[in-house]
Formats: structure tokens, C-alpha cells, sequence
């Protein structure tokens, strides 16, 4: 059996069944942009790899820190012992985020990070005196990730609920935030979708213990960017209900939408806040959940006075090496500049989609672009155009889209918009 077959019989893949997975392109290398297929094809990894490979693959100063790491210390538990890769990417980001949101709990994937999030919510709103607050509310369009209580607060429709429907807690969802990021602002409650909010709160706030969503970046549940304001309505909504807000930045993180956070467009700071994929700018699976201090405070007055979670490789040195060596290449302003200019040259090249008739809309924000079509896109075609474009896409239903690597070269990245705008035109 040669590798492929095996890949095919033995080894799962992401949302696919064993029968009929699909094809996949076989990566023996991967450097900056670029992938390297066992063939020698080489490929622009368009996506990277799901947001995470910020500063491309392979960055000499990430490896660099992983390998001394590596040399010194790969692992070790984190009950009872600590470590300065731990301490020194805590430093880090505790600099770089909004005074209060500073207690920082580490674990492996954006998932965790997510159920660490809403079990910190749980756990704060049970100390201070709310145990019938149990329940969650987010807006549809959003993904939180696909473990168990992640996947009750994913978008109801186009989320894992018709699959594992029935299995799941109802949660409370209204509707996605419906003003566009460009839009103007409407002030207007039942326009801005901030009414639905305050009648669901006013409805069940005493049993919601928060409300999690992405802030303005709708990622894997639609590629959509809302208006930064809405923020502002909801914090003030959740306030006045004693309901915690939980903000998601697992895809937004680290200058993805041209601001560190995307939170950093308006200032709402949120009681918890969930980080991953870029932080370790791709290298090494890892996340964090960070609590504002009176949450921290909460849990820990509370009783048992603990927060009941602990991953095996919680705080993995390696992971923190690779997490502080990325944010040391966010130091200073260039990535605001570089993430600028791909916005820019974005919004040029993908606009010639907006007149090919199988297109519904083009969006650009930062360093993500977005073409919407009328209707899903042929994927096993897409993928082996791969081969051809020298374009590494990976759309899903209607949604074309392509987060590059901040260190995509203009050349670079007009192979990627050609990619798209020919994709587009298939259907067109
Ligand atoms: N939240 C958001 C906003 C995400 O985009 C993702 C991953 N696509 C997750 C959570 C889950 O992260 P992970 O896949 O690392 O578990």
C-alpha cells in the first residue's frame, strides 16, 4: 500500500466520512508562502493553513525558539511546576491587552479555549450567586469550534446541528449582526439587530450566564464582517443583564483584520476572551482563554474556589516558545503596514468579481478576502486547479476565500486573486 492509500483507508480527515474523503495534496515541505508536494509542484498556501500561519511557514525566528526549546525542555505538567516560556508569553500578552483582561489560562487547541471560556463563565456567574444562570446566547453565522458545548453555540443551520441536532442543548441564538462593516451605523435598535438582543435578554437574561460571538469577523460559519458598533450595544445590553461577554478571537487575532484585536476597532473590552490559531503564527497547535480579573476574581472567591479544567500539556513549553517568538514579530507597526497593503491591493483585484454573473458579493477586510457566489462551489475542481494555479484555496459551500500569510509578496498574491477571479468565472 503506498502512502496515499494508506492516507486514504487508515487516516481521517477533517469533516469527511472514510468512504469517499476526497483528494488531498500531498505536502512534503512547507517555507514562507509556499507548500512543496511530493512531486516538487509547489503550491501558495492561500489559507494559511486556517488562519494560523501568519508569518508563513517555517519562520526562521519561530523555529529558531522552538528548537532551543526543544533542546532544553519539550514538556513538562503544568500542575505544580511553571516555566519560563509560560511566564514570558504571559508578560507578552498581558502588555499587549486591554488593562483588567489579564489572567490567562493556556490550553492545546481554539475549541478548549472556547469550553474553558464558557466554563469560566458558568463558574463566575455560580459564585456570584446566579446558579440558575446556565444557559449561553450567541448569533447565528458564528463557528466557536467542534467540541461538545463549542458546537451547541455554532450557527443552528449551517453549524454541526443537523448532524448532531438532537444531541445538543438549545442554546439562545439571535440574529447575525445585520449591519455591514463599511456600512454606515443605524442607531436605530430594530435596524442594527440590537432589539432582538435586548428582548432575549429582557426574556431569559436571568437564565443566560454570557453571550459569546466573534467580534466583527464572522469566520467559519460565513465569512461575514459586521459593524465594530454593534459591540458597543451589546456590551452595554449584556451589562445591564448581568450577562458575561465572551469574545472569540481565534481567527481575528494578531492583526488578521488589520487591528491586533479585533475587538481593537471599537473599545469593548470583554469579561473572557478566546485566542489561538496565530498565536503560535501556525507552528504548533495552542490557545489561551483570558479572564478579566473580576471573573478570575469571581471563580476564585467562589466555591470550590477553583477553576475545574487542566489539560495534560496545558502551558506546553514548546507551544509557549513558538507563541512569544510570533508575538515578537508583531512587535513595532510593520504588520500593520504589510496587512494594509494587502488589504489594499485585495480590494483592487478581487473587485472584476463583483461584475461575473455566478458572484453575490466581494468583501475584503485586512488581510482576508471573500468572494461570495450564488451558488456552492465545485470543490474537487477547485482543488485541482490547485495544481495548476500554483494557488493552495479551500472554499466551502458558497465562500471562496483567502487569508494569506502576512508575508505574501504583491506577485504573490495577484497569483491568488487570479486564482479566485478564475474560480469565480467557472460558474460565471
Ligand atoms: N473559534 C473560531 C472563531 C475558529 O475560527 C475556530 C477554528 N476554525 C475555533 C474556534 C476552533 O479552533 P480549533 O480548530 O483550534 O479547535
Amino acid at each position: 500500500m503506498d502512502a496515499l492509500q494508506f492516507d486514504r483507508r487508515h487516516l481521517w480527515r477533517p469533516y469527511a466520512g472514510m468512504r469517499e474523503p476526497g483528494p488531498v495534496h500531498h505536502v512534503v515541505e512547507a517555507e514562507g508562502v509556499w507548500l512543496t508536494l511530493a512531486d516538487g509542484a509547489r503550491m501558495i498556501d492561500a489559507m494559511s493553513s486556517w488562519w494560523c500561519a501568519a508569518h508563513g511557514h517555517r519562520h526562521p525566528q519561530i523555529v529558531a525558539a522552538m528548537t532551543a526549546q526543544l533542546n532544553r525542555m519539550p514538556h513538562v505538567m503544568f500542575g505544580g511546576l511553571t516555566h519560563d516560556p509560560a511566564i514570558d508569553l504571559g508578560r507578552r500578552l498581558v502588555a499587549m491587552l486591554p488593562e483588567g483582561l489579564d489572567r490567562i489560562f493556556y490550553s492545546d487547541s481554539g475549541s478548549v479555549a472556547v469550553e474553558v471560556a464558557l466554563k469560566m463563565a458558568l463558574q463566575a456567574q455560580v459564585a456570584r450567586g446566579f446558579p440558575a444562570r446556565t444557559a449561553f446566547a450567541t448569533v447565528r453565522g458564528g463557528y466557536h469550534g467542534d467540541t461538545w458545548k463549542a458546537m451547541s453555540l455554532c450557527d443552528p443551520d449551517t453549524g454541526m446541528h443537523g448532524q448532531y441536532g438532537r444531541a445538543l442543548q438549545i442554546e439562545h441564538f439571535v440574529a447575525a449582526p445585520p449591519i455591514p462593516f463599511d456600512a454606515d451605523w443605524d442607531e436605530d435598535p430594530a435596524r442594527n439587530g440590537l432589539s432582538e438582543v435586548a428582548q432575549l435578554l429582557q426574556a431569559h437574561g436571568e437564565r443566560i450566564a454570557a453571550f459569546i460571538l466573534e467580534p466583527v469577523v464572522q469566520g467559519a460559519g460565513g465569512m461575514r464582517f459586521y459593524h465594530p458598533a454593534y459591540l458597543t450595544g451589546l456590551r452595554a445590553l449584556c451589562d445591564a443583564h448581568g450577562v458575561l461577554l465572551i469574545f472569540d478571537e481565534i481567527a481575528t487575532g494578531f492583526g488578521r483584520t488589520g487591528r491586533m484585536f479585533a475587538m481593537d476597532f471599537v473599545n469593548v473590552v470583554p469579561d473572557i476572551l478566546c485566542l489561538g490559531k496565530a498565536l503560535t503564527g501556525g507552528h504548533i497547535t495552542f490557545a489561551a482563554t483570558v479572564a478579566h480579573e473580576t471573573v478570575a476574581e469571581s471563580i476564585s472567591a467562589g466555591s470550590p474556589g477553583v477553576l475545574m479544567h487542566g489539560p495534560t500539556f496545558m502551558a506546553n513549553p514548546l507551544a509557549c516558545a513558538a507563541a512569544s517568538a510570533s508575538l515578537d514579530l508583531l512587535q513595532g507597526d510593520d504588520w500593520r503596514e504589510t496587512v494594509r497593503r494587502i488589504e489594499a491591493q485585495l480590494q483592487t483585484e478581487l473587485a472584476p468579481a463583483r461584475s461575473l454573473a455566478g458572484v453575490q458579493d466581494v468583501r475584503v477586510l485586512g488581510a482576508i478576502g471573500v468572494i461570495e457566489m450564488k451558488a456552492p462551489l465545485d470543490t474537487s475542481r477547485v482543488h485541482a486547479f490547485a495544481k495548476t494555479s500554483g494557488v493552495f484555496l479551500r472554499p466551502f459551500g458558497r465562500l471562496l476565500y483567502a487569508m494569506p500569510p502576512y508575508v505574501t509578496r504583491p506577485d504573490e498574491l495577484t497569483r491568488i486573486t487570479t486564482a479566485m477571479l478564475d474560480i469565480a468565472g467557472w460558474s460565471a
